[in-house]
Order: structure tokens, then sequence, then C-alpha cells
């Protein structure tokens, strides 16, 4: 039986087949995986230890018990897009239409790739970021596009303002923008982001902008792309209640911007999950109302556990790069005498109990030389377990 197919040509192009020819698990999977069998810390998959907003989870709960448990409508609940539309105006001043601009996904994962699977033909150009979210590259060759990318180099994580031009040209359908940005927790200055949507104006590609940690900043604020000069008409704005209220399993994602690119996404969706999460529609759209000062306690809490993190690590011997936003601080071991970060994860389990994820499994095989020795710790974990780990990894030097 023939078992080729689009899924191969996304395989190859992520490197997510092994040398039997089977997909291999995400890098998230697999190092949970080696978390659970080593009883090791788990730095390494994003995602929070404990609850977050009890409103969120009690809207939920309420939800189930009031019925709310069979198809949502396929756009989402009118609630949640008219939440989703408040919160744009209430934290950006942008003003959309629930009913034409709104569009609730199975995740931030379903808008983007019903995003690419809508607009990339195949030989088509998608620009990103490097390193980039793992998903990126895989959806990326789902769509038969070809995957260019900029390089975020250490220290600063910033894209060269030359490269960037020089990577952006008429072949580019899209350019994929993640600020604050997974891995390295940069957030874009507002130089580089209007330089971004100069050039796609230039090139007339579309903007798509994965804004997942918008609410996860302790330090430059975040701009959303689509409220800079001349972007709202040519962007394409995704973000998901996972990460601000620490429901990742939720998988409530959205994604706005004009109508007309609105209705190319929803063509997509309807056919990948058509809708999803009933229950947990209000719920977000609960959270979503919930005063700035919960967001800001959300951002300030998260701070408290970088700090404890970002200087354990320090004082355990890495190289620290400070992030602005995000669950996760980069960390160089070469100065633990550890040059290789991949072989540095492998061992770490075994050796102090603890799990990282290299940096090289964000990046291209043929791009690695600028990030061997660079490891992405998440820090979206109770203070007792950063300790925790802290200590171990200070069993390293000694
Ligand atoms: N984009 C980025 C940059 C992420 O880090 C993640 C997940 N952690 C996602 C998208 C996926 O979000 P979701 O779980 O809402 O699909
Ligand atoms: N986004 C999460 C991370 O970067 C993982 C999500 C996943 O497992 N796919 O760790």
């Amino acid at each position: 039986m023939r078992t080729s197919g689009p899924w191969r040509r996304a395989a190859a192009g992520a490197m997510l087949l092994g040398t039997d020819g089977a997909p291999v698990p995400t890098i998230f999977a697999e190092m949970s995986a080696r978390a659970a069998a080593t009883g090791s810390v788990n730095l390494g998959q994003g995602f929070p230890d404990e609850d977050g907003p009890a409103e969120v989870l009690d809207a939920a709960r309420r939800a189930i018990a009031d019925g709310v448990n069979q198809y949502p409508p396929g756009r989402g609940t009118a609630d949640l897009r008219e939440a989703i539309a408040e919160h744009q105006a209430r934290f950006y001043d942008l003003h959309l239409d629930p009913e034409r601009e709104v569009l609730v996904t199975a995740g931030a994962t379903e808008a983007l790739a019903a995003a690419l699977l809508a607009f990339v033909e195949p030989g088509d150009q998608v620009v990103t970021f490097e390193p980039f979210y793992d998903a990126y590259g895989a959806l990326i060759a789902l769509a038969g596009g070809e995957h260019v990318t900029v390089p975020l180099r250490s220290p600063g994580f910033l894209p060269d303002l030359d490269e960037l031009t020089s990577a952006i040209t008429d072949r580019t359908r899209v350019i994929l923008v993640n600020s604050p940005h997974n891995p390295t927790g940069r957030v874009f200055p507002q130089d580089v982001l209007q330089r971004i949507v100069e050039l796609a104006e230039e090139h007339d590609a579309l903007i798509l902008t994965d804004e997942v940690y918008e609410h996860l900043s302790f330090g430059a604020p975040h701009v959303p792309v689509a409220s800079l000069p001349g972007a709202a008409h040519r962007t394409l704005t995704i973000s998901s209640g996972g990460k601000t209220f620490s429901t990742t399993g939720w998988k409530i994602g959205w994604i706005t911007g004009p109508s007309e690119l609105i209705e190319g996404v929803l063509a997509v969706k309807q056919f990948l999950t058509y809708v999803n999460g009933a229950p947990f529609q209000p719920a977000i759209a609960t959270g979503l109302r919930l005063p700035d000062a919960v967001f800001g306690g959300i951002a300030s809490a998260l701070a408290a556990k970088h700090a404890v993190l970002a200087d354990g690590i320090r004082g355990a011997g890495f190289d620290v790069f400070t992030p602005d936003a995000g669950y996760f601080v980069i960390a160089d071991a070469g100065p633990l005498g550890f040059p290789d970060a991949r072989e540095f994860c492998r061992l770490l389990p075994e050796r102090v109990g603890v799990v990282a994820i290299p940096v090289t499994a964000f990046v291209r095989p043929d791009h690695a030389d600028d990030f061997t020795s660079l490891v992405r710790f998440a820090f979206c974990k109770r203070e007792r377990v950063l300790h925790e780990a802290v200590e171990r990894l200070g069993r390293l030097a000694a």
C-alpha cells in the first residue's frame, strides 16, 4: 500500500522522520516522557504545574453542569468572539467585528495550520525567525511551502535588519512573526516590527503573527503587529487562552484579522476540527474579561519564577540570557564544560534528574552551529519545584 503523501513531505521538511521512516515524537513529548521515566524535574515542555484563575475554572465546571456540551457554532460562540474583540480593544485599541473578524480555533496550533494551509501554495516561501516553534517547520512543509529563516543569534536574539530585508522577496507569501518569542523570550522592539510591516507591503506578503505569550511580558510591553501603521489589512493575529490562564490542555485559541482573510482560514478550519471545546469557550471568555490587575498579576508571578530559575542557574555556572516574556529562559551550558546541548540534555535526567530542551530542537540541522551549546529551561513551575531544579543543577559543577 502507498504510504507517501503530504505527511511524508512535512515529516521530512521538519526532520520528524526517524531512520526507520516512522514519525518521531515531538521534542516536547519526548522530553516529558523522559522526565516521567526518570522521575526528573520537567523543565522541558512548557506547561504550568498549577491552576490559573479560579473564575476561569469555575466557569468551565458551570458550563458542563449547565449542559454546554454540544457543538458550538463554527466560528466559536458569539460570547467568546465578543470577549476576544473586547480584549483587543481594551488592551491594544484594535477594533474588530466579532461576527466577521474573529474565529475561534483548537488552540493557536489549529489557527497556524489553517492559515498556512489556506494561503500557502506549493513553492511559496514562508519566512520565520530561527530558532522557531517546532510546529512552524512541520506546518509550512505540510502546506508545501518553502521555509526561509532569519537567525536570532545570542546574546540579543534580535534579527539583523539587513538579513531580514534580504530574506523577504516577491516569493514570500507569509511572514510568520512570534513575539513574545518561543524559545528566546524576546519581545521584538517596535522598529523591527515596523520593518516587517514595510517589507510585507513592499513584497505584498501576509503577516501571520503568533502572540500566545502576549500577557506574559515582564519586560517590554507587548505590541501587536496589527496595531502598527499599515499592518492591519494584511495581518492575521493568533493567540490562545492556554498560556495566559494556565489551561494549555483546553486548546482554545483564536485568529483575528480582515474578514476576507478570516474567510479563507475558516474554509480550512471547518474541515480540520470543525469546532472544539464547547464548555471551555465561555470559560475563556470569562478569563478575557477579568480585570487588568489579574493580567498584571499573571505576568508578575511569572517574573518571580523567572528570577528564581535564572538566578539559580547562573549560580550553577550557566551563562543566562534574560528573556522579556514567556515561559522560558535560554542558558549556555558551554561554561560548565558542555559544548553540545543536545548531548547535555540527553545525559541531564540521569546525571542530576532535570529535563531541559536543546535550542537546536528549534533550529534546522544545517543552521545549528550558532546555537550548539544553548539550552531552554521552562520556569512556569511552582517555586519549590524551581528551587529543587536549581539545587540539582548545582551538582553539575561539583
Ligand atoms: N505558538 C507558540 C509560540 C507556542 O509556544 C505554543 C505552545 N506552547 C503554541 C503556539 C501552541 O499553542 P496552543 O497550545 O494554543 O495550540
Ligand atoms: N509550546 C510548548 C513548548 O514550547 C509545547 C507544546 C507542545 O508540546 N506541542 O514547550
